[in-house]
Order: C-alpha cells, then structure tokens, then sequence
C-alpha cells in the first residue's frame, strides 16, 4: 500500500480514486471516515489520501495523478448524467459511460 494523493476533500478523493480504478488500478480513500463528522469539523480539516493497493501499479498511478494535476480546471461533461469528469478520464466516474471526445 502506497500514498499516491492527498485531496483537498473527500470528493476531489474520490474522484481521484475512480480514475485511478477505472485505469485498472486498485486505489483506496482513506481518512474519510471525517465526512460523516461534517457539521462538526471544518471542511477543511478532512485531507483525504488515496492510497494505491499494489506497489508495482505505483507508477502508473502517479502518471494517472500527474495527468490529472496537470489540468485541474478542464473537464468534460458526461452526455448521459451531465456529470463533469477529469478531461483524462475515459468513461464517467458517476455512470462509466464513455466520455464525448475520448480518442
Ligand atoms: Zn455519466
């Protein structure tokens, strides 16, 4: 088990977590046992960390994460549920449709 990201909230966590899965690399969030203690700790004392299950996928998934930083404020719009993805993402994290502009 290796720390591959630490997240700005449990939903930048998770997203992370579904594009590394949907690569086919097996990745946990931990620390979100804090979302259910919301409304009584700040938001923004949740840090959320994805963790990657098997070391030889490490690499992968840093390339994954890498990808993903390097273009945080561009997404694509999932045509089937409308929700917004990572433009590095192949299918939609919400429904895993493919995403419109996918080569
Ligand atoms: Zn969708």
């Amino acid at each position: 088990m290796r720390r591959v990201f630490t997240a700005s909230g449990l939903g930048e966590a998770q997203l992370v977590a579904q594009m590394l899965e949907a690569a086919g690399v097996r990745a946990q969030v931990f620390n979100d046992h804090a979302a259910g203690a919301l409304g009584e700790l700040p938001a923004t004392e949740t840090w959320p960390e994805v963790w990657v299950e098997r070391d030889h996928q490490l690499t992968m998934a840093r390339s994954l994460i890498a990808d993903y930083e390097s273009a945080p404020d561009q997404t694509v719009l999932c045509q089937d549920c409308g929700e917004s993805n990572p433009v590095t993402f192949e299918i939609c994290w919400q429904c895993r449709q493919p995403l419109p502009g996918r080569l």
